[in-house]
Protein backbone atom coordinates (compact mmCIF):
# COMPACT_ATOMS: atom_id res chain seq x y z
CA UNK A 1 0.00 0.00 0.00
CA UNK A 2 1.34 3.42 -0.54
CA UNK A 3 2.16 5.82 2.11
CA UNK A 4 -0.97 7.49 3.05
CA UNK A 5 0.23 11.63 2.87
CA UNK A 6 -3.09 12.84 3.69
CA UNK A 7 -5.15 10.87 6.65
CA UNK A 8 -8.84 12.69 7.46
CA UNK A 9 -10.58 11.11 10.76
CA UNK A 10 -14.25 11.13 9.75
CA UNK A 11 -15.35 11.97 13.32
CA UNK A 12 -14.23 15.39 12.76
CA UNK A 13 -15.28 18.49 10.59
CA UNK A 14 -12.06 19.16 7.77
CA UNK A 15 -11.36 22.38 9.90
CA UNK A 16 -10.40 20.57 12.82
CA UNK A 17 -8.48 17.79 11.17
CA UNK A 18 -4.91 17.36 12.71
CA UNK A 19 -4.01 18.67 8.87
CA UNK A 20 -7.03 20.19 7.36
CA UNK A 21 -7.40 20.33 3.91
CA UNK A 22 -9.49 23.59 2.59
CA UNK A 23 -13.04 24.23 0.79
CA UNK A 24 -12.02 27.06 -1.93
CA UNK A 25 -9.50 28.24 -4.70
CA UNK A 26 -6.45 30.46 -4.04
CA UNK A 27 -2.70 30.62 -4.63
CA UNK A 28 -2.23 31.00 -0.89
CA UNK A 29 -3.52 28.13 0.74
CA UNK A 30 -0.21 26.53 1.77
CA UNK A 31 0.50 22.88 0.58
CA UNK A 32 0.06 20.06 3.45
CA UNK A 33 2.96 18.20 1.97
CA UNK A 34 5.40 17.69 -1.10
CA UNK A 35 6.16 15.16 -3.25
CA UNK A 36 8.65 14.57 -6.42
CA UNK A 37 8.18 13.68 -10.05
CA UNK A 38 7.71 9.43 -9.88
CA UNK A 39 6.26 9.71 -6.58
CA UNK A 40 3.32 7.32 -5.40
CA UNK A 41 1.40 7.79 -2.60
CA UNK A 42 -2.41 8.06 -1.16
CA UNK A 43 -4.90 10.78 -0.24
CA UNK A 44 -7.93 10.13 1.93
CA UNK A 45 -11.07 12.55 1.39
CA UNK A 46 -14.24 13.06 2.99
CA UNK A 47 -17.21 13.62 1.63
CA UNK A 48 -17.75 16.23 -0.43
CA UNK A 49 -20.32 18.02 2.31
CA UNK A 50 -17.80 17.04 5.00
CA UNK A 51 -20.24 14.56 6.85
CA UNK A 52 -23.58 16.52 6.56
CA UNK A 53 -25.40 13.93 5.47
CA UNK A 54 -26.41 10.31 7.26
CA UNK A 55 -27.02 6.63 5.92
CA UNK A 56 -30.26 6.82 6.88
CA UNK A 57 -34.04 7.53 5.49
CA UNK A 58 -34.78 10.98 6.60
CA UNK A 59 -34.04 13.67 3.82
CA UNK A 60 -34.03 16.60 5.88
CA UNK A 61 -30.06 16.69 5.99
CA UNK A 62 -30.08 17.14 2.76
CA UNK A 63 -32.58 20.03 2.97
CA UNK A 64 -30.65 21.30 5.70
CA UNK A 65 -27.37 21.06 4.10
CA UNK A 66 -24.67 24.06 4.20
CA UNK A 67 -23.55 24.41 1.07
CA UNK A 68 -20.97 26.99 1.87
CA UNK A 69 -18.96 24.02 3.50
CA UNK A 70 -18.94 22.35 -0.07
CA UNK A 71 -16.51 20.87 -1.37
CA UNK A 72 -14.08 20.04 1.23
CA UNK A 73 -10.62 19.37 -0.56
CA UNK A 74 -7.49 17.02 0.61
CA UNK A 75 -4.45 19.11 -0.13
CA UNK A 76 -2.61 21.10 -1.79
CA UNK A 77 -0.30 18.59 -2.72
CA UNK A 78 3.47 20.36 -3.79
CA UNK A 79 5.17 18.52 -6.55
CA UNK A 80 8.88 19.61 -6.71
CA UNK A 81 10.10 21.07 -10.17
CA UNK A 82 6.80 21.83 -11.27
CA UNK A 83 6.24 25.56 -12.26
CA UNK A 84 3.49 27.86 -13.99
CA UNK A 85 3.67 26.42 -17.61
CA UNK A 86 4.33 22.66 -17.25
CA UNK A 87 1.70 19.64 -17.45
CA UNK A 88 1.35 17.81 -14.55
CA UNK A 89 0.30 14.82 -15.14
CA UNK A 90 -1.37 12.31 -12.94
CA UNK A 91 -2.33 8.63 -12.77
CA UNK A 92 -5.33 7.81 -10.96
CA UNK A 93 -3.82 3.61 -9.65
CA UNK A 94 -6.47 2.77 -7.56
CA UNK A 95 -10.05 4.46 -5.70
CA UNK A 96 -12.29 3.08 -3.45
CA UNK A 97 -14.15 3.30 -0.64
CA UNK A 98 -12.30 3.82 3.44
CA UNK A 99 -12.80 0.65 5.10
CA UNK A 100 -15.44 0.55 7.67
CA UNK A 101 -17.45 3.54 5.61
CA UNK A 102 -18.81 1.85 2.28
CA UNK A 103 -22.06 3.62 1.86
CA UNK A 104 -22.75 6.63 -0.41
CA UNK A 105 -25.93 8.48 -1.14
CA UNK A 106 -27.28 10.34 -4.05
CA UNK A 107 -29.54 13.64 -3.26
CA UNK A 108 -31.98 15.69 -4.87
CA UNK A 109 -31.68 19.38 -3.22
CA UNK A 110 -34.28 21.54 -2.69
CA UNK A 111 -35.59 23.88 -4.86
CA UNK A 112 -34.85 26.34 -1.93
CA UNK A 113 -31.30 24.97 -1.22
CA UNK A 114 -29.66 25.04 -4.43
CA UNK A 115 -31.95 22.68 -6.78
CA UNK A 116 -30.18 20.50 -9.49
CA UNK A 117 -31.06 20.54 -13.35
CA UNK A 118 -35.02 19.59 -12.70
CA UNK A 119 -35.52 21.43 -9.83
CA UNK A 120 -38.76 23.16 -11.46
CA UNK A 121 -40.54 19.42 -11.82
CA UNK A 122 -38.91 18.20 -8.34
CA UNK A 123 -39.03 21.37 -6.14
CA UNK A 124 -38.36 18.71 -2.65
CA UNK A 125 -35.39 17.43 -0.98
CA UNK A 126 -34.78 13.79 -1.48
CA UNK A 127 -31.94 11.03 -0.55
CA UNK A 128 -31.01 7.62 -1.69
CA UNK A 129 -28.49 5.28 0.17
CA UNK A 130 -26.47 3.10 -1.23
CA UNK A 131 -24.78 0.53 0.00
CA UNK A 132 -21.10 -0.41 -1.65
CA UNK A 133 -20.39 -4.61 -2.22
CA UNK A 134 -16.88 -3.93 -3.30
CA UNK A 135 -17.21 -3.04 -7.28
CA UNK A 136 -21.18 -3.48 -6.86
CA UNK A 137 -23.82 -1.29 -5.42
CA UNK A 138 -27.51 -0.96 -4.42
CA UNK A 139 -30.01 0.73 -2.52
CA UNK A 140 -32.90 0.23 -0.28
CA UNK A 141 -34.52 3.36 -1.25
CA UNK A 142 -34.26 2.11 -5.25
CA UNK A 143 -35.21 -1.43 -5.39
CA UNK A 144 -35.20 -3.21 -8.12
CA UNK A 145 -31.51 -1.72 -9.36
CA UNK A 146 -27.92 -2.99 -9.16
CA UNK A 147 -24.75 -1.98 -10.60
CA UNK A 148 -21.23 -1.67 -10.85
CA UNK A 149 -19.14 1.67 -10.02
CA UNK A 150 -17.11 3.93 -11.75
CA UNK A 151 -15.41 5.32 -9.03
CA UNK A 152 -13.86 8.63 -9.71
CA UNK A 153 -12.98 12.14 -7.97
CA UNK A 154 -15.30 14.73 -9.06
CA UNK A 155 -13.12 17.40 -7.97
CA UNK A 156 -9.47 17.29 -8.94
CA UNK A 157 -7.35 20.55 -10.31
CA UNK A 158 -4.33 22.80 -9.61
CA UNK A 159 -4.40 25.47 -7.90
CA UNK A 160 -4.99 28.99 -10.01
CA UNK A 161 -2.86 32.06 -10.19
CA UNK A 162 -3.58 35.02 -8.84
CA UNK A 163 -4.31 36.38 -12.49
CA UNK A 164 -6.18 33.50 -13.32
CA UNK A 165 -8.43 33.44 -9.89
CA UNK A 166 -8.93 37.57 -11.06
CA UNK A 167 -10.15 36.25 -13.99
CA UNK A 168 -12.54 33.79 -12.85
CA UNK A 169 -13.82 36.32 -10.06
CA UNK A 170 -14.46 39.23 -12.47
CA UNK A 171 -16.32 37.12 -15.23
CA UNK A 172 -18.60 35.13 -12.70
CA UNK A 173 -19.60 38.47 -11.12
CA UNK A 174 -20.31 39.93 -15.02
CA UNK A 175 -22.34 37.19 -15.14
CA UNK A 176 -24.04 37.63 -12.27
CA UNK A 177 -24.76 41.21 -12.83
CA UNK A 178 -25.60 40.76 -16.73
CA UNK A 179 -28.64 38.08 -15.68
CA UNK A 180 -28.90 34.63 -17.17
CA UNK A 181 -30.48 32.97 -20.36
CA UNK A 182 -34.55 33.32 -21.18
CA UNK A 183 -34.84 29.49 -19.75
CA UNK A 184 -32.93 29.89 -16.25
CA UNK A 185 -34.80 29.02 -13.63
CA UNK A 186 -34.90 31.39 -10.85
CA UNK A 187 -32.76 28.76 -8.36
CA UNK A 188 -29.76 27.80 -8.55
CA UNK A 189 -28.05 31.17 -8.65
CA UNK A 190 -26.12 31.90 -11.85
CA UNK A 191 -22.85 31.56 -10.17
CA UNK A 192 -21.13 31.15 -6.54
CA UNK A 193 -19.38 34.34 -5.65
CA UNK A 194 -16.34 34.11 -3.24
CA UNK A 195 -17.89 33.89 0.10
CA UNK A 196 -16.27 33.98 2.84
CA UNK A 197 -18.87 31.96 5.40
CA UNK A 198 -17.55 28.91 6.36
CA UNK A 199 -14.20 29.03 4.54
CA UNK A 200 -11.72 26.47 5.54
CA UNK A 201 -8.14 27.84 4.23
CA UNK A 202 -5.33 24.83 5.36
CA UNK A 203 -3.33 26.34 8.40
CA UNK A 204 -3.88 29.91 7.28
CA UNK A 205 -4.98 32.21 10.41
CA UNK A 206 -5.67 35.44 11.16
CA UNK A 207 -5.03 38.72 8.53
CA UNK A 208 -4.48 36.10 5.83
CA UNK A 209 -7.27 34.09 6.76
CA UNK A 210 -8.94 36.94 5.78
CA UNK A 211 -7.74 38.20 2.99
CA UNK A 212 -7.79 34.66 0.81
CA UNK A 213 -11.49 34.10 2.16
CA UNK A 214 -13.06 37.30 0.91
CA UNK A 215 -10.91 36.19 -2.50
CA UNK A 216 -10.56 33.13 -2.77
CA UNK A 217 -12.94 31.32 -6.02
CA UNK A 218 -15.96 28.49 -4.78
CA UNK A 219 -15.11 25.03 -6.02
CA UNK A 220 -18.69 24.51 -7.16
CA UNK A 221 -18.00 24.97 -11.50
CA UNK A 222 -15.40 23.26 -13.29
CA UNK A 223 -12.67 25.77 -14.60
CA UNK A 224 -9.50 26.05 -16.71
CA UNK A 225 -7.54 24.15 -14.28
CA UNK A 226 -10.20 21.34 -14.33
CA UNK A 227 -11.93 21.31 -10.81
CA UNK A 228 -15.44 20.02 -10.15
CA UNK A 229 -15.60 18.62 -13.43
CA UNK A 230 -17.79 15.74 -12.69
CA UNK A 231 -16.49 13.83 -15.34
CA UNK A 232 -17.32 9.96 -14.37
CA UNK A 233 -14.47 8.65 -16.61
CA UNK A 234 -11.77 10.18 -14.48
CA UNK A 235 -11.67 6.55 -12.35
CA UNK A 236 -9.00 4.37 -12.31
CA UNK A 237 -6.09 3.90 -14.39
CA UNK A 238 -6.95 7.20 -15.86
CA UNK A 239 -3.96 9.33 -16.77
CA UNK A 240 -5.12 13.25 -16.63
CA UNK A 241 -2.81 16.07 -17.60
CA UNK A 242 -3.10 19.05 -15.41
CA UNK A 243 -2.21 22.88 -16.63
CA UNK A 244 0.05 24.31 -13.92
CA UNK A 245 -0.61 27.65 -12.80
CA UNK A 246 2.02 28.34 -9.96
CA UNK A 247 5.40 27.08 -8.28
CA UNK A 248 4.93 23.24 -6.84
CA UNK A 249 1.63 22.94 -8.90
CA UNK A 250 -0.37 23.02 -5.61
CA UNK A 251 -2.61 19.80 -6.71
CA UNK A 252 -6.00 19.05 -4.72
CA UNK A 253 -8.83 16.84 -4.96
CA UNK A 254 -12.01 15.70 -3.06
CA UNK A 255 -15.95 14.84 -4.01
CA UNK A 256 -15.65 10.93 -4.42
CA UNK A 257 -18.28 9.37 -6.45
CA UNK A 258 -18.60 5.79 -6.57
CA UNK A 259 -20.61 6.02 -9.76
CA UNK A 260 -22.04 9.20 -11.34
CA UNK A 261 -24.36 9.49 -14.65
CA UNK A 262 -23.15 12.19 -17.81
CA UNK A 263 -24.33 15.18 -16.30
CA UNK A 264 -24.97 14.09 -12.58
CA UNK A 265 -28.31 16.02 -12.94
CA UNK A 266 -29.56 16.04 -9.70
CA UNK A 267 -26.63 17.81 -8.46
CA UNK A 268 -25.43 16.14 -5.53
CA UNK A 269 -26.24 13.52 -8.29
CA UNK A 270 -23.65 11.20 -7.85
CA UNK A 271 -22.99 8.42 -5.07
CA UNK A 272 -20.79 10.57 -3.00
CA UNK A 273 -19.02 8.81 -0.68
CA UNK A 274 -15.43 9.57 1.64
CA UNK A 275 -12.47 7.04 0.17
CA UNK A 276 -9.49 7.23 -0.81
CA UNK A 277 -7.21 7.33 -4.00
CA UNK A 278 -3.71 6.49 -5.12
CA UNK A 279 -1.61 8.41 -7.41
CA UNK A 280 1.19 9.06 -9.22
CA UNK A 281 2.45 12.06 -10.61
CA UNK A 282 4.98 13.39 -13.64
CA UNK A 283 5.67 16.61 -14.85
CA UNK A 284 5.93 17.74 -18.79
CA UNK A 285 7.73 20.74 -18.62
CA UNK A 286 6.89 23.46 -21.12
CA UNK A 287 4.01 21.32 -21.65
CA UNK A 288 0.75 23.91 -21.68
CA UNK A 289 2.42 25.60 -24.61
CA UNK A 290 3.92 22.94 -26.74
CA UNK A 291 0.29 21.21 -26.72
CA UNK A 292 -1.71 24.31 -26.65
CA UNK A 293 -3.38 23.69 -23.43
CA UNK A 294 -6.29 25.59 -21.59
CA UNK A 295 -8.11 23.33 -20.12
CA UNK A 296 -6.63 19.43 -19.20
CA UNK A 297 -7.09 16.29 -20.98
CA UNK A 298 -6.88 13.29 -20.14
CA UNK A 299 -6.90 9.45 -20.89
CA UNK A 300 -9.61 6.97 -19.63
CA UNK A 301 -8.31 3.65 -17.79
CA UNK A 302 -8.74 0.46 -18.92
CA UNK A 303 -11.29 -0.91 -15.86
CA UNK A 304 -14.73 0.58 -16.30
CA UNK A 305 -18.20 -1.35 -16.22
CA UNK A 306 -18.91 -2.55 -19.06
CA UNK A 307 -22.68 -1.93 -20.12
CA UNK A 308 -23.51 -3.36 -24.10
CA UNK A 309 -27.43 -2.84 -24.55
CA UNK A 310 -28.95 0.38 -23.78
CA UNK A 311 -32.17 2.06 -24.33
CA UNK A 312 -31.86 5.23 -25.64
CA UNK A 313 -33.90 8.64 -24.94
CA UNK A 314 -33.76 11.55 -27.33
CA UNK A 315 -34.40 15.88 -26.40
CA UNK A 316 -34.61 18.44 -28.39
CA UNK A 317 -34.78 22.02 -27.54
CA UNK A 318 -38.34 22.90 -27.20
CA UNK A 319 -39.43 24.01 -23.26
CA UNK A 320 -41.48 21.52 -21.89
CA UNK A 321 -43.68 23.68 -20.12
CA UNK A 322 -44.46 27.14 -22.53
CA UNK A 323 -43.53 24.94 -26.17
CA UNK A 324 -41.37 27.87 -26.96
CA UNK A 325 -38.76 26.91 -29.82
CA UNK A 326 -35.17 27.54 -28.52
CA UNK A 327 -32.25 27.76 -30.74
CA UNK A 328 -29.68 24.76 -31.01
CA UNK A 329 -29.77 24.72 -27.14
CA UNK A 330 -28.10 21.59 -25.64
CA UNK A 331 -29.26 22.64 -22.11
CA UNK A 332 -33.06 22.72 -22.66
CA UNK A 333 -32.44 19.47 -25.02
CA UNK A 334 -30.50 17.27 -21.95
CA UNK A 335 -33.38 18.09 -19.99
CA UNK A 336 -36.29 16.85 -22.64
CA UNK A 337 -33.78 13.88 -22.98
CA UNK A 338 -33.89 13.34 -19.16
CA UNK A 339 -37.39 14.14 -18.21
CA UNK A 340 -38.55 11.79 -21.48
CA UNK A 341 -35.89 8.76 -19.47
CA UNK A 342 -37.76 9.55 -16.32
CA UNK A 343 -41.38 9.54 -17.43
CA UNK A 344 -40.80 6.38 -18.92
CA UNK A 345 -39.31 4.61 -15.88
CA UNK A 346 -42.02 5.78 -13.91
CA UNK A 347 -44.23 3.71 -15.97
CA UNK A 348 -42.31 0.68 -14.75
CA UNK A 349 -43.33 1.53 -11.13
CA UNK A 350 -40.14 3.94 -9.84
CA UNK A 351 -41.58 7.40 -8.44
CA UNK A 352 -40.13 9.90 -10.35
CA UNK A 353 -37.56 11.16 -7.63
CA UNK A 354 -36.20 8.07 -7.61
CA UNK A 355 -35.79 7.91 -11.32
CA UNK A 356 -33.92 11.45 -11.04
CA UNK A 357 -31.60 9.83 -8.41
CA UNK A 358 -31.32 6.80 -10.50
CA UNK A 359 -30.55 8.60 -13.74
CA UNK A 360 -27.81 10.94 -11.64
CA UNK A 361 -25.78 8.54 -10.42
CA UNK A 362 -26.16 5.05 -12.88
CA UNK A 363 -23.93 4.40 -15.43
CA UNK A 364 -25.88 6.45 -17.98
CA UNK A 365 -24.11 7.87 -21.54
CA UNK A 366 -25.40 11.52 -22.23
CA UNK A 367 -24.12 12.69 -26.18
CA UNK A 368 -24.79 15.83 -27.52
CA UNK A 369 -26.13 13.95 -30.74
CA UNK A 370 -26.49 16.46 -32.99
CA UNK A 371 -25.59 20.16 -32.60
CA UNK A 372 -26.48 21.37 -36.53
CA UNK A 373 -29.84 21.11 -37.56
CA UNK A 374 -31.43 24.76 -36.47
CA UNK A 375 -33.59 25.01 -34.46
CA UNK A 376 -33.06 22.12 -32.33
CA UNK A 377 -30.23 20.58 -30.95
CA UNK A 378 -30.74 16.91 -29.68
CA UNK A 379 -28.98 15.45 -26.92
CA UNK A 380 -29.21 12.14 -25.62
CA UNK A 381 -29.57 9.73 -22.65
CA UNK A 382 -28.38 5.75 -22.90
CA UNK A 383 -30.00 4.03 -20.09
CA UNK A 384 -28.09 0.51 -19.75
CA UNK A 385 -30.82 -1.96 -19.31
CA UNK A 386 -28.40 -4.63 -17.36
CA UNK A 387 -28.65 -2.42 -14.08
CA UNK A 388 -32.91 -3.61 -13.84
CA UNK A 389 -33.70 -6.82 -12.31
CA UNK A 390 -36.71 -6.61 -14.63
CA UNK A 391 -37.09 -6.10 -18.48
CA UNK A 392 -37.09 -2.19 -19.39
CA UNK A 393 -37.61 -2.57 -23.19
CA UNK A 394 -40.59 -1.44 -24.70
CA UNK A 395 -42.85 -5.08 -25.80
ZN1 LIG B 1 -19.94 15.03 -5.85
Amino acid sequence: MPETLFKVDLTKPMEKQDVPGHNRWHPDIPAVVSVKPGDVFRIECKDWTDGQISNNDDPSDIEKVDLNIVHVLSGPIRVEGAEPGDILVVDILDIGALPGDEWGFTGIFSRENGGGFLTDHYPKAAKACWDIQGIYTSSRHIPGVRFAGITHPGLIGCAPSMELLQTWNKRERALVEKGGPPWKPAIPDLAALPNPEQAVLGTLAGSEFDRVAAEAARTVPPREHGGNCDIKNLSKGSKIYFPVYVDGANLSMGDIHFSQGDGEISFCGAIEMSGYIDLHVEIIKGGVEKYAMVNPIFKPGPVEPHYSEYLIFEGISVDEFSGEQYYLDAHVSYRNACLNAINYLKTFGFTGEQAYLLLSCAPVEGRISGIVDVPNACCTLALPTAIFEKDIVPT
